[in-house]
């Protein structure tokens, strides 16, 4: 007889539909999951607010669960059956240029195939359970709340990002935005040992980052941002900068702030995606270096986990709460408002 699982997916702009389908049975090479919980990122709440993808879309790649059923030739020790696990559901197709080089978060199929197997579209995290290749699973530690363990993807992401910038101890290190992606890149930067500047407009948000250890907090629409940065450097501008907004003009700025030999780090997907004026010659004259950083690697997302597991990095802060998949409208509809950090739906 064939179980079946509940899914929550976006059927259009504002709606949510609560689907029935067939529970998916784990084949030789693969591991079943239940899933405990998965938090509601950016992308789903974009789909979820436009109703702009292919429907139905079914979202969550910030997933936890346990492992209940491994196929017969998994042989991995890693985990076993009963294991909390973090997932790592974005596809890589193993043998593009990208996943060959080892640079599989830039793989040239991330967003291919995703969910196709149930009829639906995206990553598939908001679901009763899961069907995973054994590679793509952590384990949790027992002591970790399961929720802090939908942090392992966007601190992976953060990692990965953090890695770009080859922090070195007493960098000043200037975070554009003070949402969860902000305060991530402030902790991970503060652990490799920099000096932290966040400017961000929302008085809470830089109290929140202040109580979690940021140096120094500024509001860019009481200063302007550039000349503070350089005030606070002797002049120079920042070693590092991340941008964690979307607006091409904090873009922009966040270069000018950049010092010489600085690196200047584009997290966010910048929308819309305006162009901005650069100029060649203070490239030249600077030796600043301008880049981006996307989706978690395999080795940023297992340094996230081990973040997590050791308590070095500690998410409590930004989350907001947990819903019931009953009240997903609700998870939804929170998630979406501005302020909010991460909301998650349990099944
Ligand atoms: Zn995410
Ligand atoms: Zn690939």
């Amino acid at each position: 007889m064939t179980e079946h699982m509940k899914v929550v997916a976006v059927t259009g702009a504002k709606t949510l539909e609560i689907v029935e389908l067939p529970r998916p049975v784990p084949k030789d090479h693969e591991v079943l999951v239940k899933i405990d919980g998965c938090a509601i990122c950016t992308w789903e709440q974009r789909v979820y607010s436009t109703g702009k993808f292919k429907m139905p879309f079914l979202g969550g790649h910030e997933v936890v669960g346990h492992v209940v059923e491994m196929g017969a030739k998994v042989r991995t020790k890693e985990y076993k059956v009963g294991d909390r696990v973090a997932l790592s559901v974005i596809n890589t197709c193993g043998v593009c240029y990208y996943c060959r080089r080892g640079e599989e978060n830039l793989c040239v199929d991330s967003y291919a195939n995703l969910s196709e197997d149930l009829g639906m579209n995206g990553p598939g995290g908001f679901a009763e359970y899961k069907v995973m290749p054994p590679h793509k699973l952590w384990k949790l530690n027992d002591e970790l709340p399961w929720e802090f363990g939908t942090f392992a993807e966007p601190l992976g992401c953060v990692c990965n990002s953090v890695d770009k910038a080859h922090i070195a101890l007493g960098d000043d290190v200037v975070v554009i935005g003070g949402g969860i992606m902000g305060i991530l890149h402030m902790m991970v930067s503060k652990l490799r040992g920099a000096k932290v500047i966040l400017s961000e407009i929302d008085d809470q948000r830089r109290k929140l980052a202040e109580s979690l250890g940021c140096d120094i907090t500024f509001n860019p629409k009481e200063k302007d941002a550039v000349a503070y940065v350089k005030e606070l450097t002797g002049g120079r501008g920042a070693d590092v900068v991340f941008d964690t907004t979307i607006f091409p003009a904090v873009a922009a700025q966040a270069i000018e702030m950049t010092g010489k030999l600085g690196r200047c780090i584009m997290y966010s997907s910048v929308k819309p995606a305006d162009p901005i004026d650069l100029i060649p010659d203070e490239l030249h004259n600077t030796e600043k270096i301008i880049t981006g950083s996307v989706s978690p690697s395999i080795k940023s997302f297992d340094t996230a986990v081990r973040l997590l597991n050791k308590g070095l990095i500690d998410p409590e802060k930004l989350l907001h709460g947990v819903f019931d998949y009953q009240q997903a409208k609700e998870a939804f509809e929170t998630a979406i408002t501005p302020g909010t950090y991460r909301v998650i739906i349990s099944f």
